[in-house]
């Protein structure tokens, strides 16, 4: 199938057509051989949800499309087996409120979730899509930094797995090789005396675009005070992409969490943060806002104990 995106100058009387091509491919092998042979150029469409936009405002002209929505026997599930969970890509927002995983535990992604979009954006932005957007402000890429997930990534040779950590190597790129697709995320529930939670910051209650968003999962040891392993992750830690905090997570690992210990966190996590300004808000206000949602998130992740001492 072939379409054509039209730049029209009528004023000189010609007119440029700048061809694109939609290719639906009939499942993955079909989609991955394809882009083995043809992909250089070829731009994955999932829902569109942030690619559409973006061809819209003319950021981007991809001249080959491949869309893989209809892929969802391949890639749309949630499954737990093992001790891990797997998410195909085409997994929606959706998909994972409806999901009884993702209470306890793990109820930073329902509350990821609930502060999606709107209910329609919900129903069909994919984790896949979030994920390889590598933008600055999507929610679901702290959530499974701060899991330690891991992604699925195939090619027609074969697959490879790559932390997500190292997946997202500048605003808006990826790890990604050409002929590559992310097909899964895998990461294993927190165990032990393990807490999760979520905050994002928007200037609205619905349709929010995060100035700052923060996921936490803190693990404590047996004495239900001292860290075992705390990890925060928030857009912007270096620069405008979405990073753990690497140096607040070591700070915060082996002390007891005391109100001592989230003062000197915050100072830590203000050191490493580079911050920009932009009209939603200026990087003085966002490293203030990440700083009181390092103490909430883990005031919310010890409140079963008590709180900090
Ligand atoms: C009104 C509105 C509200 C929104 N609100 C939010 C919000 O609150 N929080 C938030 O985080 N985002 C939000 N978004 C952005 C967007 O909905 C999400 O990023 C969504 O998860 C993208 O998924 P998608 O399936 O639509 O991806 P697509 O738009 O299809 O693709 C996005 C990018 O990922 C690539 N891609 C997709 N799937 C794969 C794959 N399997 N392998 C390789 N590359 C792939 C595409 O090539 C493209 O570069 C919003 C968008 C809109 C329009």
């Amino acid at each position: 199938m072939k379409f054509f995106n039209s730049e029209t100058t009528l004023s000189s009387q010609t007119v440029v057509m700048s061809t694109m091509e939609l290719y639906s491919p009939t499942d993955l092998n079909d989609a991955l051989r394809f882009m083995e042979r043809d992909g250089r150029n070829a731009t994955v469409i999932a829902s569109g949800t942030d690619l559409l936009p973006r061809m819209r405002r003319k950021q981007i002209s991809p001249s080959v499309l491949i869309d893989i929505s209809s892929f969802t026997e391949d890639l749309r599930y949630i499954r737990q087996s093992d001790g891990t969970i797997r998410l195909g890509a085409l997994t929606t927002v959706s998909d994972l409120l409806e999901s009884p995983l993702f209470h306890g535990r793990l109820s930073m992604i329902r509350e990821a979730g609930m502060l999606f979009g709107a209910p329609q954006v919900r129903n069909v932005a994919t984790i896949g899509g979030n994920i390889c957007s590598a933008s600055s402000s999507e929610d679901l890429i702290p959530v499974f930094m701060v899991l330690d997930a891991k992604l699925k990534i195939v090619s027609a040779r074969g697959e490879r797995s790559v932390p997500l950590k190292d997946f997202i190597i500048g605003k808006r790129e990826t790890a990604l090789k050409p002929s590559e697709m992310l097909a899964e995320v895998e990461f294993s529930p927190p165990g032990g005396h393990s807490w999760t939670a979520y905050e994002k910051l928007g200037r609205r209650n619905m349709l929010i675009i995060a100035i700052v968003n923060e996921a936490l999962s803190l693990s404590l040891e047996d004495d239900l005070r001292t860290v075992r392993s705390a990890r925060v992750a928030l857009n912007r830690v270096s620069g405008k992409i979405p990073a753990l905090a690497v140096r607040t997570n070591d700070f915060l690992e082996g002390r007891r969490v005391t109100v001592e210990t989230i003062a000197q966190a915050q100072k830590v996590l203000a050191s490493e943060l580079s911050l920009t300004s932009d009209f939603r808000g200026s990087g003085t206000y966002r490293t203030e806002i990440a700083q009181v949602y390092l103490k909430r998130l883990l005031e919310r992740c010890t409140r079963q104990i008590g709180g900090p001492s």
